[in-house]
């Protein structure tokens, strides 16, 4: 491991490598570490949507476009095949009551220059036959995809690696330290790093290393759990997710059954380019408990059938877990820090890392290398919490 290096890239998540990536693309020598293997924390427990669909009207979805485009360029780039496929998503809209609420909110996406319709029941019939016949219709994005984070994250570490940047695995950050300047140096297990740039991209763990510098992070672990279902038993070509997920997700309160309300189970079909498909969702804060829960496991099956009764003798193979990097404001941070300089946050992308992965690696490449940002960073600032 060499000693000193211009830039030090912490947590090779999908948002680590993908940092890496883009600086090693202008030449950058940094080294990008993990305490695991590339991909060991969130990005390997999670589902591979990378969707515009889900994202507020406005600056979110715009990023998470611009994400998109970026991604759509990168893979061709990569030397490793990511698994990606442009199917398109649809949100799934339970009744005519809630598909008024539906309608505005694909007008509003318009408005922002996001590319979404709306498709009425008997459209939503052609589409998924074996749709729950009571659906009253739903909306369509097509420029959703889908991807395999871990391979996703090891093709961006690859490619990094082959333009010069060093990898180290199993290599635990303790602390960053600072002189009068600024960064100068990363501690780790292995030895201490010299260093003028540190980058914290270590997803839940990141207040854990922002600590050191004396910063505080407002991220906080949000459980998930994902079913793998058996293979070529696809009830459906596309992604799908119910209309109340955007609640469930902002933790707004829906008409479910209470045990679904308070674990946070929403509806999200994922096909897979092996022909498994994945279930979820829930969201739960409980800490680091890693555990599956059947009795969630339960509702988030019962709550799939409700959309796709022909699932209901399909074999669930596998269930894990992970944790969401949560914000109060739902947003990623992806900043520099005023107390600390030469100290860089990406972290706290919640249930949206895999999909703003790409624009997250060019905003920090950016920043690093002080250039124009690609998009306005203003709302990402670690500064916004300041007041609260
Ligand atoms: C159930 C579930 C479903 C999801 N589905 C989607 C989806 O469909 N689409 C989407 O866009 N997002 C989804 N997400 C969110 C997405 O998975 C995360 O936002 C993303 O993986 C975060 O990536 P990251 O690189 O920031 O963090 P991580 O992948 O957790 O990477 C952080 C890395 O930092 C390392 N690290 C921690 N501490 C240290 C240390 N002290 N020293 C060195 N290394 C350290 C860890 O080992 C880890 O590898 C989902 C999440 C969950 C839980």
């Amino acid at each position: 491991m060499r000693r000193a290096h211009d830039v030090v890239i912490i947590g090779a998540g999908v948002v680590g490598t993908s940092i890496a990536y883009h600086l090693s693309k202008h030449g950058v020598d940094a080294v990008l570490l993990d305490r695991g293997d590339i991909a060991g924390g969130t990005s390997s427990a999670c589902d591979g949507h990378v969707l515009t669909i889900d994202k507020n009207p406005g600056y979110d979805s715009r990023l998470a476009q611009k994400s998109q485009a970026i991604l759509h360029d990168l893979i061709q780039q990569l030397p490793l095949d990511a698994g990606y496929r442009n199917w398109g998503s649809v949100l799934a809209v339970e009744s005519e009551e809630d598909m008024e609420a539906a309608e505005r909110f694909a007008e509003s996406k318009r408005e922002h220059g996001t590319a979404i319709r709306l498709m009425d029941r008997a459209e939503m019939r052609a589409d998924a036959p074996n749709l729950a016949e009571d659906i009253a219709g739903g909306i369509l994005c097509g420029s959703d995809s889908v991807i395999n984070p871990m391979a996703l994250a090891f093709g961006l570490a690859e490619g990094a690696r082959q333009n010069g940047v060093e990898l180290q695995p199993f290599t635990e950050v303790s602390a960053i330290d600072l002189d009068e300047k600024g960064v100068c140096a990363v501690r780790t297990d292995r030895g201490t790093i010299f260093t003028r740039a540190a980058v914290c991209a270590a997803g839940v763990w990141s207040p854990r290393i922002a600590a050191t510098v004396g910063i505080q992070l407002p991220i906080r672990p949000r459980k998930g759990h994902v079913l793998v279902a058996e293979q070529d038993r696809l009830p459906y070509w596309r992604n799908m997710l119910e209309f109340g997920y955007l609640m469930a997700k902002r933790g707004v309160p829906r008409e479910v059954e209470p045990d679904m309300e308070q674990c946070g189970v929403a509806f999200v079909f994922e096909r897979t380019v092996a022909g498994n498909f994945l279930l979820g969702s829930s969201r739960e804060f409980v800490g680091f408990e890693p555990g599956v829960n059947p009795e969630v496991v339960r509702l988030m099956a019962r709550r799939a059938e409700r959309f796709f009764p022909c699932i209901a003798d399909v074999h669930i193979i596998r269930v894990y877990t992970g944790f969401r990097p949560y914000t109060p404001d739902h947003r990623p941070i992806i900043s520099p820090v005023d107390e600390a300089p030469g100290f860089f946050v990406a972290a706290g992308h919640e249930g949206n890392g895999i999909g703003l992965a790409a624009i997250t690696g060019r905003l920090i490449s950016d920043m690093v290398l002080g250039k124009e940002p690609i998009v306005d960073p203003s709302p990402l600032l670690l500064e916004r919490f300041a007041a609260n």
